[in-house]
């Protein structure tokens, strides 16, 4: 089975999901009433939304890696049942697709 992906894909779950939190709360922290400031802190605001948008994907994506290795079905290509390989899963421990369908 695959227990080192699994027990590296929890991890990353938890680091994750505390960036997360994080992210979270710096975002509802960006307002101040200082009109100079604003225009930095929108501009903050824009790079911690895509990194909020970028976590929530990354923490989808390990989420169902997770449940895939519970279920068995890890590192099978979803779209052809091919064998994902072994270097593209280091790469990506979260990938669905082989490498020639995510081409
Ligand atoms: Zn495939």
């Amino acid at each position: 089975m695959h227990e080192e992906k699994h027990k590296y894909l929890i991890d990353l779950e938890k680091a994750l999901g505390a960036r997360l939190v994080g992210v979270t709360r710096d975002l509802a922290s960006t307002h101040s009433a200082d009109s100079a400031e604003q225009v930095t802190e929108r501009e903050n605001e824009d790079v911690l939304r895509n990194l909020q948008e970028e976590t929530r994907l990354e923490l989808k994506q390990v989420r169902s890696a997770i449940k895939r290795i519970e279920a068995g079905e890890y590192g099978i290509c979803s779209n052809c049942g091919a064998e994902i390989s072994a270097g593209r899963l280091a790469a990506l421990p979260y990938a669905t697709l082989c490498i020639s369908c995510a081409e």
